[in-house]
């Protein structure tokens, strides 16, 4: 155990403004976008790589754990100091030091608000794809260590298709370059180990992403259906004929009332699920699909609705973009679960989890990145009351079950952090635990790095 007099030392350590230590000012870095809670004893925003490897330093003699944190918006409880330490903000690190034109690549601070890169490729006419819903606010290196997904992975993949080379560091202080950002190009690339890795590996420093070529037009499409399965072949169908949508989500009747209400747009009448599509590339090609797709839809859906212009585009996203602030109004508690299937079985897990909600009474909407079979599905219950909250976690655990039983994972982009780390054992074998559990002791011999998080000590 360790007091709060250490502190001294690095407040000399890191000079003056770095280290917050006040109740008020460590409440902020106790909490990510989940219910969980820690207690750290510190924060502290690293301004430079000296910084950082003086907290390190000065946490591993004295066996402190260390909780990286980047925007503090995961859905899984990774920026959570659970076992109190020092929470070391990126918030401070947070330049574009570089984008390369010609060759199409940036290279970042771990801090930079995903958005912010967004926007400074396209003033080069570059784009950087990876879109989760929380781009104006997380940071890259969250996403990084998440491997967050979003909603343009249905064509261009997810965070870790983009890493091109990781900066991290070990808990010994050192220093190690991956990939693209190492001068050594025989050495065995790493960054595929540090992509996910929920802060407990090493500490990204500095990351090297993949751009590449802005479409120049995208078209937005909305489609109504009257019946979920409907909704569910009409994206089959899609798949089916080929069409690669750079978005394609689904959205579900009680996601879509919380949204409509919140942001005061009226749906139409019988509207069960809303499918929302998005196609890119080249005017002549963009065009062309759109109305393909559109009058691929109007079979089954009983409107659709299309827009390229800003605009438009902007208004038929309302409804989507409405969702999160919206659900986080409907009810005192509400859990998030990512879970993800092929995507062929997702009809199916929609109505297992209709199936679970009647059982336990409660209400659960759903929406997700359907192109991925990935369902977002937000349990709401009454916070203050305790057999609302044990019903919905019930819940939880049997959506894990349904997920699994067909073949899925209890995550498809939010990661396991403390929030799904007992549940790992129901998806994957004691063996493969114990190999990644390895791994850590040998990055992480002291378990300083963000512990009680995903891998096991
Ligand atoms: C409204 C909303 C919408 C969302 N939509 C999506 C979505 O579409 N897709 C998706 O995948 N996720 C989504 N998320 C979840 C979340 O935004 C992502 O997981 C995101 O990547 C977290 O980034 P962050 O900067 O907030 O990281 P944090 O929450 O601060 O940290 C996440 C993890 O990264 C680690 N970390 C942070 N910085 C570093 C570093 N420098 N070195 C090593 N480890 C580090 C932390 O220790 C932690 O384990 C959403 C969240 C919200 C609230």
């Amino acid at each position: 155990m360790w007091t709060k007099d250490p502190l001294r030392t690095l407040r000399r350590l890191l000079g003056k403004g770095r280290l917050l230590t006040a109740p008020e000012e460590l409440l902020l870095y106790s909490f990510d976008a989940t219910t969980l809670r820690g207690a750290p004893l510190a924060a502290v925003m690293v301004e430079s790589i000296e910084d950082i490897r003086r907290t390190v330093n000065f946490a591993r003699e004295r066996g402190i754990p260390i909780t990286p944190r980047g925007s503090g918006t995961g859905l899984s409880g990774g920026s959570v100091p659970v076992e109190g330490g020092i929470v070391m903000s990126f918030e401070r690190m947070n330049s574009i030091m570089k984008i390369d034109v010609e060759n199409r690549f940036a290279v970042v601070q771990p801090g930079v608000v995903t958005s912010m890169l967004q926007e400074a490729a396209a003033r080069h006419s570059l784009f950087y794809p990876p879109d989760p819903s929380s781009c104006n606010v997380s940071s890259i290196g969250g996403n990084v260590a998440e491997n967050a997904g979003g909603l343009r992975c249905f064509k261009y993949g997810v965070t870790g298709h983009y890493v091109l080379g990781i900066e991290f560091m070990d808990c010994k202080g050192d220093l190690y370059r991956t990939g693209a950002l190492s001068d050594d190009d025989s050495e065995p690339d790493l960054t595929p180990l540090l992509v996910g890795s929920e802060g407990s590996l090493g500490i990204f420093t500095r990351i090297a992403l993949r751009l590449i070529k802005a479409p120049r037009k995208t078209a937005t499409l909305s489609a109504y259906f009257d019946d979920t399965l409907k909704a569910f072949n009409g994206i089959e169908s899609i798949i089916e004929s080929g069409y690669v949508p750079s978005v394609l989500e689904y959205i579900d009747r009680k996601a879509l009332s919380a949204s409509s209400e919140h942001i005061g747009i009226t749906c139409p009448e019988h509207t069960e699920a809303l499918v929302l599509l998005e196609v890119d590339g080249d005017d002549a090609e963009v065009t062309k699909l759109a109305s393909e797709l559109q009058e691929l839809l109007n079979g089954a859906a009983f409107q659709v609705n299309m827009a390229t212009d800003d605009k438009g585009r902007g208004l038929l996203w309302q409804l989507r973009r409405g969702i999160s602030p919206s659900l986080i109004r409907l009810s005192s508690g509400k859990i998030h679960e990512d879970v993800a299937v092929p995507r062929g079985s997702l009809y199916e897990l929609v109505s297992a989890i209709r199936e679970i909600e009647s059982e336990y009474k409660l209400e659960i909407p759903m929406y997700g990145h359907a192109g991925d079979g990935n369902l977002h599905v937000v349990i709401l219950y009454n916070a203050i009351d305790s057999i609302s909250e044990k019903s919905a976690t019930e819940a939880s655990k049997d959506i894990f079950r349904a997920t699994i039983g067909l073949g899925g994972t209890i995550t498809g982009e939010h990661g396991i952090g403390s929030a799904k780390r007992e549940y790992l054992p129901w998806q994957q074998s004691e063996a493969v635990i114990s190999l990644a559990a390895r791994v850590k002791r040998t990055l992480d011999p002291e378990g300083i790095f963000n512990p009680g998080k995903i891998f096991s000590n």
